[in-house]
């Protein structure tokens, strides 16, 4: 199918290494839903993935393990051969990961500029993990070339397609030292969060670099057209480039950049499936469950949300005994002061609420802070009467999508979305609604308790109907078809 192998390289391979007592390596599975599309096409093109593994080898050359016999993850067919470990010194990557990506690059992109923090030195970690990375890629592409030129191949130019927000400068010093040593590639990169308005990007010191960084690659992809366009219009007033905003085209330095907007989606039968089989979790038949299911992250809004629980509460008192609020908030960025207060004020709240609510038999607010699994998550998605996706901003929410694969048509559920979430402007049949906004927040919730089936049943439908086409296969095929790495036989509309 294809017709030259990619190199996928992200912050993190798609397993983990662990150290067993006895000294070896094994691996750990962390597959999500990219992985999960991803990996198969790695392993089918003969391709490889550049990350970091999540620990400390003891020598550039300790071996990395192959996968058990009983793998059944996605991962397990992928060799050791394929997989390049990235190796950074922990002083250095912290200043990077939790200082520039997690401290500056995350809270400036999702709008919350107060949040960010600007340091030199913590810049400057990131551009040096940013270069062991290019230098990772660049062997990865010399050892893909010699493969294909002793095949005999010397058409096929290998795909290098880098991902996300901790791997913006990566791309240009790679294609500095293809061009210098005539290494012939392709370069892609896709942003799975936002890309901020000029206003906001602006206010970073070195937004000329990473900008210039992105434009290393010839095509780029965001989720949907908004932050295409902003990306187009900072590197026009920034860069001066040359841009078509309706082709969604830009020049630098005689090149021609493609942006694509393409927004990810879910592995959907593979949920659908798991809201079949998953057994009940929730005992409570009388009660209806109001679920939200989040990294315990400031752009979640997860503090509006419970607030406008309680408000509903105090408006509509017929629902008190009658619903709970069920919250899973996985724990994330622990390290990070402002994740610690979050915390603080998540319990606090919550203690409170549930203080002033409780019957001896009933209390309003189930928090579970920590991580289930995607099992337990089907059934917590198909048992409940409405879930709310509620984000102040987020690059797109799979969990929007994930509660859509999971309802059962016979009773459905109804989504609360925000529309500042990517999702938001495309499942148009959820119910919008501002989080900022507690007192319609809270009216929503009693409509959304409310709704009579033949409505819930047809905006179900239509939400259904789009995840199911558009799920992450599709991405995945659309975006390598768009790169020329695949034949271009997919139709795309959204
Ligand atoms: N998730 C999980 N266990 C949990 C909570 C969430 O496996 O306890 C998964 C969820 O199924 C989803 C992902 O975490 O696939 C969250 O993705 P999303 O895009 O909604 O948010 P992100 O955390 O990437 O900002």
């Amino acid at each position: 199918r294809f017709n030259a192998p990619i190199i996928v390289v992200s912050n993190r391979l798609p397993f983990i290494l662990v150290r067993k007592e006895d000294g070896t390596l094994e691996r750990k599975q962390c597959a999500g839903g990219l992985v999960t599309a991803v990996c198969p096409s790695v392993i089918e093109c003969n391709g490889k993935w550049i990350g970091w593994p999540g620990i400390q080898l003891k020598s550039e050359d300790e071996v990395i393990p192959e996968s058990n016999p009983d793998d059944k993850s996605p991962t397990a067919g992928l060799l050791s051969n394929q997989v390049e470990p990235v190796q950074v010194e922990p002083k250095i990557f912290d200043k990077f990961y939790n200082g520039c990506c997690n401290g500056t690059f995350w809270p400036l992109f999702h709008s919350m500029p107060d949040r960010a923090t600007f340091s030199n030195e913590t810049y400057e970690a990131y551009k040096q993990v940013n270069d062991i990375f290019a230098e990772k890629i660049l062997t990865a592409l010399r050892k893909c070339l010699a493969q294909l030129d002793e095949e005999g191949r010397m058409d096929a130019a290998p795909l290098i397609w880098i991902h996300d927000y901790q791997l913006m400068l990566a791309a240009t010093t790679v294609r500095r030292v293809a061009e210098d040593e005539g290494l012939r590639c392709k370069m892609s990169f896709f942003m799975h969060i936002p890309f901020p308005s000029w206003d906001i990007m602006r206010i970073f010191p070195w937004d000329d670099e990473i900008l210039e960084g992105i434009l290393g690659c010839d095509l780029v992809g965001f989720h949907i057209d908004d932050y295409c366009l902003n990306f187009l219009d900072c590197c026009q007033r920034r860069l001066g480039c040359r841009v078509d905003r309706s082709r969604f085209l830009c020049e630098l330095d005689g090149r021609t950049i493609h942006v694509k907007s393409l927004p990810i989606g879910i592995p959907y039968s593979q949920f659908a499936e798991m809201s079949r089989n998953a057994p009940k979790v929730l005992k409570e038949k009388e009660q209806q469950i109001i679920l939200g299911v989040d990294r315990l992250d400031y752009t979640k809004g997860l503090v509006n949300r419970v607030k406008a629980f309680e408000r509903l509460l105090e408006k509509h008192p017929e629902h008190i005994e009658k619903c709970i609020l069920l919250q899973v908030a996985v724990p994330s960025r622990t390290d990070v002061k402002e994740y610690q207060a979050l915390k603080e004020e998540m319990d606090q709240l919550i203690g409170r609420i549930n203080g002033r609510f409780s019957k001896p038999n009933w209390s309003p607010i189930r928090y579970i802070y920590g991580c289930i699994s995607q099992e337990q998550l089907s059934a917590f998605y198909r048992d409940s009467a409405v879930a709310m996706v509620t984000p102040l901003r987020d690059g797109m929410n799979l969990v929007a999508k994930e509660f859509v694969a999971c309802q059962d048509l016979s009773d459905p559920g109804v989504l609360i979305l925000s529309p500042f979430a990517g999702a938001g402007g495309m499942m148009q049949e959820a119910l919008i609604v501002n989080p900022y906004e507690i007192e319609e927040f809270a009216d929503k919730l009693h409509r959304g308790l409310q709704m009579p089936f033949d409505e819930r049943l047809l905006r179900m439908k239509h939400l259904q109907r789009r995840e199911q086409a558009m799920d992450v296969t599709f991405w995945l095929n659309t975006f390598l078809s768009a790169v020329g790495i695949l034949p271009c036989d997919v139709n795309y509309s959204p």
